[in-house]
């Protein structure tokens, strides 16, 4: 049963990132009567990144609403050392997150929005008068729809390579998350081939201190590489390949891990109205307020870029949505916020633009 509408609060956030938890201590300072929704835990994005993964980010860059990020080895910080910050945040300002309630629904009625949203105790409805969708693009995996996909020793989704140790493992992709899952399992004692589609990497695309020891490993056959190789077909133990020249191949493997990337379920932004635009299928907005066509609809972070076949926005500059929502809501800058001066400059190149993941 649907809990009976409640009066309407001023903003309803959804999305417990760091973006969305970044707007949600801003509002609170600010006196904004507000609400902040997520499907699962806080960080739920990070939560699913493979044990012990580092963020190619510095600590700066991804520091969130003004807290210092401080690792002990003043390296970059780690899944479990980011989660534990984001864990932190909340506590120091008291937000309220109604998580693992997943918004379904966004509708608008008159000057109001009707949220409708699934818990375990069952749905329930909100009313807002505005929204902030900071969803993030990472909902589910790039599939390749081919037979064997769903089998159960195929993953996409690499957690942890303890898993692998001493066997045959095909790492499908080639960009830095095969490659760091290639690595790692091969450390982990798992005996390794990749198979990417392509017959070499882009550096772009991969973290900088992983490219040499990958090639190197390859060279020295201590990981197999089929270049120029796509999976048609998976089956208990190996995989069939198409290779150059349209051959067919077969490549042992007692677990596969498809690491094709992943793609914005941008339902809840059709359902609310919202255009999406561009080959990312992006949501239409005015990019000095981060407002959609939608009045009243704003987006924030990664969610803003739509899917990203090319990475684009990062954490570390989303922190600006924040600022452009707050002016936009309040009329004033927001007091808690980490917009980095330098954070135009990619680690990697030290050219304008982050990174890649
Ligand atoms: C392995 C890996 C490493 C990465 N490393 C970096 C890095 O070094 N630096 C960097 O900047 N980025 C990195 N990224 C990308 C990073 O995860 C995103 O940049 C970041 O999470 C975006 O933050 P966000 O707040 O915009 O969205 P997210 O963190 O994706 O948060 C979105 C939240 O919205 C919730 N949500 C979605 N739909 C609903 C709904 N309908 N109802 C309620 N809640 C909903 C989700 O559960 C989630 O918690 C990496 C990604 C991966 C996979």
């Amino acid at each position: 049963m649907s809990e009976p509408s409640t009066q309407a609060i001023d903003v309803a956030v959804v999305g417990a990132g760091p973006i969305g938890l970044e707007l949600a201590v801003n509002l609170k300072a600010a006196g904004v009567e507000h609400r902040i929704f997520d499907a699962g835990p806080i960080g739920n994005t990070i939560r699913w990144y493979p044990h012990e993964a580092r963020f190619f980010s510095t600590a700066q860059r991804i520091a969130i609403a003004g807290v210092p990020l401080v690792t002990a080895d003043q390296g970059k910080a780690t899944r479990e050392q980011y989660l534990a910050y984001l864990r932190a945040v909340v506590l120091q300002f008291d937000l309220h997150v109604d998580t693992y309630e997943k918004v379904e629904s966004i509708h608008r009625d008159g000057d109001e929005f009707i949220l409708r949203t699934q818990r375990a105790g069952g749905p329930r409805t909100h009313r807002a008068r505005r929204v902030v969708l900071t969803i993030g693009d990472m909902h589910r995996p790039r599939r390749l729809d081919i037979p064997g996909e769903d089998l159960r020793h195929v993953s996409h989704y690499f957690t942890d390579p303890h898993i692998y140790f001493q066997q045959r493992l095909m790492v499908v992709g080639g960009r830095n998350s095969a490659v760091e899952a290639a690595l790692r399992c091969h450390h982990a004692g798992a005996k390794v081939t990749l198979s990417y589609r392509r017959d070499s990497f882009d550096a772009r695309s991969v973290k900088y201190w992983l490219l040499p020891e990958l090639q190197w490993l390859i060279k020295s056959e201590q990981i197999a590489f089929l270049p120029l190789t796509e999976p048609i077909q998976i089956n208990a133990t190996y995989v069939t390949l198409r290779g150059p020249g349209g051959a067919t191949l077969q490549a042992p493997a007692d677990f596969v891990l498809l690491m094709t990337g992943y793609e914005m379920d941008a339902s809840l932004l059709l359902n609310a109205g919202v255009e999406l635009v561009g080959e990312n299928r992006a949501p239409r907005l005015d990019e000095a307020t981060m407002q959609t066509n939608v009045p009243g609809l704003y987006v924030a972070g990664t969610a803003a870029a739509g899917t990203q076949n090319r990475f684009v926005l990062f954490i570390e500059n989303s922190h600006s949505h924040v600022v452009r929502i707050m002016r936009a809501i309040t009329g004033r800058d927001p007091q808690h916020v980490n917009e980095l001066g330098f954070t135009r400059l990619n680690e990697k190149t030290s050219q304008p633009g982050p990174a890649e993941s």
